[in-house]
């Protein structure tokens, strides 16, 4: 057959190798146009010294290919490689994490059974951005990164997705009543993109009882929109109370690339021994086929699927009272290529598009940007932590443009007029801003003679953040109790 779709695939770590086989020997049986061309990536990888745990020429066959279908992936804990998933995701742009979860009523147990939801979730920001640092013995920072074009690029994927596979809502989710710049940023471009399409209803939903109304009435959400952490979260809760996480697939889509795979993990306990469940894999492979352009054939695993689950034909993981038989993964394989061909009775065929989704962010017009002040971070232990003798040496050094407005501990001002009931730690943020007055311009050079003050007469420093104001409007936040 000519024209076939070239597919990368990486078998991954864990219990990878063996739902892959199946999953392969499946798409080959369907009949789909396809050809794989397998790379290597992964912690026998990184054992081999690519710290990355991808080499050059895996990254070649992906950029040739632009598609990968991916096995799980073991990331150590603490030490050892970065998460080679993160690395993927961000080396090739894959902005959007898509997650369907949906119940397979009766036949796997679930509280919910009329959900059907997806989760679009940013996949290159905010805390991900993996920038950490210690500042000082006892504290440790992890910089949230929110942009106004991967924010704007996310939500509008959102809307789009919905037009494109007939959905009726999208759900915004944030913390901006505490994170007013990264997560408010997230929440009013939210506000202006919606109003484009008054077709679809939107809402919005503080992630804490957005998660838990997520957890208990499920049924409620359509398409739901988020940051990259609570995407992490609320799609794992919305794939395990639709039944299992066993079950669910993932895209994670770029404007020249995109990965497919299941959403579970390596499960190491289980590996190699013929008893993990391929499905997530095999339904991560269904939205693969439609991304490139074959979705008949997608369509045609799917309702295998659904039907060999219908049938009664379980893997142990999905044991229960609807159970015919518990087989392994290779003879689940089996009874999957067996149907395909037929439909299933009850559970919900998967929803197709052949709409593809193009983006546009709107041209911006880059606002004035005034420096008015700095914050300077200082690690201090002198004194048994009293803030106010800090204070009081700090305000002796200061210069004709700055100086001293307040002093934070963990974000709460305990100078001038803290508490002494408040804890601090060894880090305190020193504000300083103009003599004049808190909106008046100010210069680099001025900061750094200051910083200089603080390194010969003071304790030094250990960072600093510049405080802008963008449009005349304040670029930063105010302390607690500022
Ligand atoms: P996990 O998903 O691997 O396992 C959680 C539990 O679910 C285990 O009891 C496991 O046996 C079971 N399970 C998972 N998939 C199953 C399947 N297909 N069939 C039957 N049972 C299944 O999560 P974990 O234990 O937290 O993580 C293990 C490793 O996987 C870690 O190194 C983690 O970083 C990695 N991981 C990778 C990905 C990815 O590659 N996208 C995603 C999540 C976790």
């Amino acid at each position: 057959m000519g024209n076939k779709v070239k597919i990368t695939i990486a078998k991954g770590d864990g219990i990878g190798e063996e739902i892959m086989n199946v999953c392969l020997d499946i798409i080959k049986k369907s009949g789909a146009p396809v050809e794989f061309e397998e790379i290597q990536v992964g912690k026998e990888v990184y054992l081999r010294g690519i710290e990355s745990g991808i080499p050059d020429y895996a990254w070649e066959v992906m950029s040739r290919n632009k598609v990968l279908l991916k096995g799980p992936i073991t990331t150590p804990q603490g030490g050892g490689y970065k998460s080679l998933n993160v690395t993927i995701r961000k080396t090739m742009g894959l902005f959007a994490n898509v997650r369907p979860a949906h119940s397979f009523d009766p036949f796997v147990r679930t509280h919910f059974p009329h959900m059907d939801l997806v989760v679009i979730r940013e996949n290159e920001e905010d805390l991900y951005a993996g920038i950490e640092h210690q500042q000082t013995p006892e504290v440790v920072q992890c910089l949230k990164l929110v942009s106004r074009p991967g924010s704007e690029k996310i939500i509008r994927y959102a809307f789009e997705y919905a037009k494109a596979y007939g959905r009726k809502k999208v759900t915004c989710m944030t913390k901006d009543n505490i994170m007013k710049h990264t997560d408010g940023l997230f929440h009013q471009i939210f506000d202006e993109v919606r109003l484009e399409y008054p077709e679809i209803d939107s809402e919005h939903y503080i992630i804490d009882i957005g998660a838990a109304r997520l957890a208990n009435t499920p049924e409620k959400f359509d398409v739901i929109v988020t940051l990259n952490l609570y995407g992490d979260i609320i799609s794992d809760i919305t794939a395990e109370v639709s039944g299992s996480v066993g079950l669910g697939g993932s895209a994670n889509i770029g404007e020249n690339f995109a990965m497919f795979e299941a959403i579970h993990g390596s499960a190491p306990d289980i590996a190699g021994k013929n008893v993990a469940n391929p499905s997530g894999l095999i339904q991560g492979a269904c939205l693969m086929l439609v991304h490139v352009g074959i979705p008949e054939y997608a369509a045609k695993i799917q309702n295998a699927l659904y039907k060999t689950i219908e049938d009664g034909i379980h893997t142990a993981d999905l044991k229960s009272a609807h159970s015919e038989e518990i087989v392994g993964t290779k003879e689940f394989g089996q009874a999957v290529i067996k149907r395909l061909g037929m439909l299933p009775d009850k559970i919900r065929p998967m929803r197709i598009s052949n709409h593809k989704i193009n983006i546009k962010l709107k041209k911006r017009v880059r606002p004035s940007k005034k420096l008015v002040g700095a914050d300077i971070f200082i690690d201090w232990d002198e004194a048994d932590r009293d803030p106010d003798i800090l204070g009081q040496q700090l305000e002796k050094i200061t210069n004709e443009d700055l100086q001293l407005k307040m002093i934070t501990n963990r974000g709460v001002k305990v100078y001038p007029e803290g508490r002494k009931e408040t804890f601090c730690s060894d880090h305190w943020r020193c504000r300083y801003v103009s003599k004049a007055n808190d909106k008046k311009e100010i210069s680099q050079a001025a900061i750094i003679k200051l910083l200089g003050d603080l390194v010969k007469k003071g304790p030094g420093f250990i960072k600093v953040e510049n405080l802008y104001l963008f449009d005349g409007v304040r670029g930063y936040s105010l302390g607690q109790g500022e």
